[in-house]
């Protein structure tokens, strides 16, 4: 090893920065980890599905030998595009009332793919500050000029969109619903309003912590804000709350055509194995139907937050995803062990993924946890809180 990797790795584990990978056994709502029993707050498994065997027993009492393929073989566009692609494309189109559906080998391939297919010099993408690392990623391969507008700042959005629309071709604006490291939201309705202004805006949404969770149905955010026909690319993801793997977009049939000729990412890789898509579709149908868990889990979340949102300076979650800001990394890394040392599974989540000094704990809470699990992980951050 050259010595400045060295050198760059001993940057990181002084400033508390070096990451590690920490072999873990899920249990339900609980996990093991070097055989010491904690509460699960750091999955997104938000519905609590991963792991739940009355549907592993149903689902492989549905599956026949045939279907139960372990690969594709290839990519979608030679052989691997095996019928399981259609049913749930098809069953996706309908659950949002849309004209189609296309189906991705996960939300990172979604989201460094569609944004480059989509766009040329002659376009303008409009980007929240906070978006994930795969969009990021799919900017910097596209050829488009893109600003990155401040956090859920419309004022701003509304200003870049009016002084740029006749310049080019397309303007696409670049958002989430629900954002994964503050856990607030985008306001979809005035989103949709000033999209509808202009000809040439499209509205391009990341889903991927709302799907299952949000909606009546659990198809969103703009599915509960009532938005979903104004979205031009609505992205989901199944390996969160739809315990799978892969993603989805929902858009016109014009635009899956268009996808499925130019998407890198969709054309260069091997297509999902048929019994992933299998279990997907069969999560998909029941996640239709699982109000209670929504509730539940919005119930806990409700509380948390209540305890939570005041000491974290400004940052405001508004859903199940909820920062323990503490600045420092060192200081969180410590209040990392401390609760794990107390039963919680909570990981420090430190620059670059957020930044610097708003180092935090992000409690990502999942319909499993019980309200009794939840009282006592506010009374102990809130003693440990003290000792500060
Ligand atoms: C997790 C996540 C993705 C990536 O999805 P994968 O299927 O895990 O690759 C994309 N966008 C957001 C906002 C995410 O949180």
């Amino acid at each position: 090893m050259t010595d400045s990797y060295s050198s760059r790795l001993e940057t990181l584990d002084r400033t508390g920065n070096l990451r590690q990978l920490s072999e873990i056994d899920p249990q339900g709502g609980y996990l093991q980890r070097n055989g010491i029993s904690m509460l699960n707050l750091s999955s997104n498994d938000y519905l609590g599905l991963a792991d739940n065997e009355i549907l592993k027993t149903e689902f492989l009492q549905t599956i026949n030998s045939r279907d139960c393929r372990f690969s594709s073989t290839s990519s979608r566009l030679l052989t691997g595009n095996y019928p399981v692609y259609t049913r749930l494309e098809e069953r996706l189109a309908r659950l949002y009332d849309a004209e189609s559906a296309l189906v991705f080998n996960s939300g990172y391939h979604a989201n460094s793919g569609i944004l480059p297919a989509v766009t040329d010099s002659r376009s303008l993408i409009l980007a929240d500050k906070l978006i994930h690392a795969s969009l990021v990623d799919g900017i910097g391969l596209s050829k488009a000029r893109c600003i990155r507008y401040r956090h859920n700042n419309y004022e701003q959005l509304e200003r870049l969109v009016f002084e740029n629309a006749k310049q080019y071709n397309h303007i696409f604006i670049v958002t989430e619903s629900i954002f994964s490291m503050d856990g607030d939201e985008s306001d979809l309705p005035r989103l949709v309003a000033l999209k509808r202004q202009y000809p040439n805006v499209y509205l391009y949404l990341d889903e991927a912590h709302a799907f299952g969770v949000r909606g009546l149905h659990g198809l969103g955010c703009a599915e509960e804000q009532g938005v979903i026909g104004d979205i031009d690319f609505l992205v989901g993801t199944f390996g969160k709350a739809a315990a799978s793997v892969g993603a989805f977009v929902i858009c016109s049939n014009k635009m899956k055509q268009y996808l499925v000729n130019t998407m890198r990412t969709l054309i260069f890789t091997t297509a999902l194995p048929p019994i992933n898509l299998e279990w997907t579709l069969f999560i998909v149908n029941k996640i239709y139907d699982m109000q209670a868990r929504r509730e539940h889990l919005d119930r806990i979340a409700h509380r948390v937050r209540e305890a939570l949102n005041p000491l974290n300076g400004g940052i405001c979650s508004s859903s199940h995803i909820i920062p323990y800001i503490l600045g420092e990394s060192e200081r969180t890394v410590d209040m990392a062990i401390r609760l794990q040392r107390e039963g919680f599974y909570l990981l420090p989540v430190r620059p670059p993924t957020v930044p610097p000094g708003t180092s935090r704990l992000r409690i990502s809470l999942n319909a499993e946890c019980s309200d009794t699990d939840i009282e006592r992980l506010i009374h102990t951050i809130q003693h440990l809180q003290q000792s500060l």
